[in-house]
């Protein structure tokens, strides 16, 4: 989990009742740990900056270049974006789309909309919107999973997908377990990682167990939060 700014702490719920070890991503060395990277909701430019202060943009490009999964929801998927509709933000440029932040008016600035999601079976998604982006252009290498308004809103190339809504925010563990079967040691698969630890375990964000960042330290308490103030640009 990136955790600089954002709702990481949801995310974390979900990744644990999966059996994976999520860790908190705040530093170079922090990266270096783990073998995919969430990316939560929050606040893009915060983040954008951020991500330069410590000095994580060439590590994170070059990681995603290496075929690490990511998965950007809401801000995330803005900060994965090639570019940004109507507005010169830097972005990773890890995903070919040009997105639109706030993309769904006043209607769904916040709402939970059902999602036909093909690959996650027939059951709708809960589509949890908050000041969502969507997808205006995507290009030839990216698949569109699903739709709402005729815009892409769930997004994938190779190891690296998007999402406009937050999946963390729900009791569907779907999406989650979709994305943890993008690691090399998936469910089923012998992992040779010991037979302490099941294989989702094995399939989890750490390569190690005790290291610096464990999400349970109190210092990632402050960020489980969405911005949500009428004025601010979340
Ligand atoms: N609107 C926010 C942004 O542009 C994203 C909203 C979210 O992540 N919930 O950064």
């Amino acid at each position: 989990m990136l955790a600089l700014q954002g709702d990481v702490v949801e995310h974390v719920r979900v990744l644990r009742a999966l059996g994976a070890e999520p860790l908190a991503v705040k530093t170079r060395e922090d990266l270096e740990g783990v073998r995919a990277l969430i990316v939560p909701g929050g606040e893009s430019t915060t983040v954008i900056r951020l991500l330069d202060r410590f000095g994580l943009t060439e590590p994170l490009r070059s990681r995603v270049a290496d075929g690490m999964p990511f998965w950007g929801t809401c801000m995330g998927m803005i900060v994965a974006a090639r570019d940004v509709a109507g507005l010169e933000q830097k972005t990773l440029g890890v995903l070919d789309v040009t997105v639109r932040r706030n993309a769904f008016g006043r209607q769904i600035a916040s709402a939970e909309v059902p999602l036909a999601i093909p690959v996650l079976g027939t059951d709708p998604f809960p589509g949890v919107f908050i000041r969502a982006p969507w997808v205006e252009r995507a290009g030839p290498g990216v698949e569109v999973l699903a739709t709402l308004a005729d815009h892409p809103v769930f997004v994938r190339q190779g190891n690296v997908m998007g999402t406009s809504f937050h999946p963390e925010l729900t009791d569907d563990v779907r999406l989650h377990a979709y994305f943890l079967r993008m690691l090399p040691y998936g469910a089923g698969e012998a992992s040779g990682a010991g037979d302490a630890i099941g294989p989702i375990v094995a399939a989890g964000l750490v390569s190690g167990a005790g290291m610096p960042g464990d999400i349970g330290s109190p210092d990632s308490s402050d960020s489980g939060v969405i911005p949500r103030s009428p004025g601010s640009r979340s």
